[in-house]
């Protein structure tokens, strides 16, 4: 093991994001060649550094190829700022001469315009994503009641539509179309790459005088509370977007409509996500929480979607 000379201390315990290159002590003539050192350290190699003060993106090597995880920034030619958006990790370089006391201002800078560039296109993708979720929704016709997957849960089609094999559930943000869950038949669930997904929400039924109505996770369990009970169903696609979802909902309803969060029982997985979701979520909202209740002796079952098919295979 090689122990830090006291000159690299003093430099490691002044900054606490220095990086690989100040770490090794090495110097370096150029910043492009201190970058490109670091960045191999992660298992990147072969990019073309450009020290030009501009915002530079390339790809993480822990994910598929195109990512665009990875940016640097050289704001000045003797400093250089790296990292990844999907670990959050960010790192500041130098050639290893004396810190220029205008670089910490310059690294904070250069970090808050890449993530602002980072922001201004996922929205702009995002508004792409909505664009082509319109199309493919305009384009599409009114789901076949044969499909497999319906037919597998024994749910009528409701207000979906279909294209090819793909069911499409719309999902709306603020009354507006911006994305597309597709159900494949045998039960696979994706929405459309790049689309908005936090709070976005799909509906069973109409709010239109509803005076009570219920925030589910899928599609399919929300179709089926909506066939046994006969009030609206919101379908917020999974756990974690219940609260965002329910949020959005109590804002735009008026107080007399009661929301009710119907959670899934993810009893077979540690932690209970599908319930423990589902409560914060009320909590957020002063809201009550439904638990599906499962036929006596079942194993299998988790949400209200498998009860009511559970049911109908006994009396079947
Ligand atoms: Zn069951």
């Amino acid at each position: 093991m090689v122990t830090p000379s006291t000159q690299e201390k003093a430099r490691l315990g002044g900054r606490a994001d220095v990086g690989a290159a100040s770490v090794a002590g090495a110097e370096y003539s150029t910043i492009e060649h201190a970058l490109s050192d670091a960045l191999a350290a992660h298992g990147i190699t072969g990019l073309a550094i450009r020290a030009d003060g501009g915002i530079h993106r390339f790809d993480s090597a822990d994910k598929p190829k195109g990512n665009r995880n990875g940016w640097y920034v050289c704001p000045t030619l003797e400093v250089a700022v790296y990292g990844f958006w999907h670990t959050g990790e960010q790192h500041t370089i130098t050639t290893g001469g004396k810190a220029d006391p205008a670089a910490a201002a310059e690294t904070r800078l250069a970090y808050q315009r890449a993530r602002e560039q980072r922001e201004a296109e996922r929205r702009a993708q995002q508004a792409r994503t909505a664009e082509q979720a319109r199309r493919w929704w305009a384009a599409a016709g009114a789901a076949d009641p044969n499909h497999p997957y319906l037919t597998k849960k024994r749910l009528a089609p409701y207000g979906l539509r279909q294209r090819d094999t793909m069911l499409l559930v719309p999902l709306f943000h603020d009354g507006e179309l911006v994305n597309l869950e597709r159900i494949y038949p045998h039960g696979a669930k994706k929405a459309l790459f790049g689309g908005r997904a936090k709070g976005v929400a799909s509906l069973v039924g109409s709010l239109a005088s509803a005076d009570r109505v219920l925030v589910a996770e899928g599609w399919a369990t929300a179709a089926a509370l909506h066939e046994a009970m006969g009030v609206p169903v919101v379908v917020a696609r999974n756990a974690d977007n219940l609260e965002p979802v329910a949020r959005r909902l109590r804002q735009r309803l008026p107080d007399d409509v009661t929301i009710t969060i119907a959670a899934d029982d993810d009893r077979f997985t540690e932690g209970n996500p599908g319930a423990t979701k589902a409560r914060l979520a009320a909590l957020a909202i002063g809201a009550k929480v439904l638990m599906p209740t499962f036929c006596p002796g079942c194993a299998r079952c988790t949400d209200f979607a498998d009860v009511a098919l559970c049911r109908k295979e006994r009396v079947a």
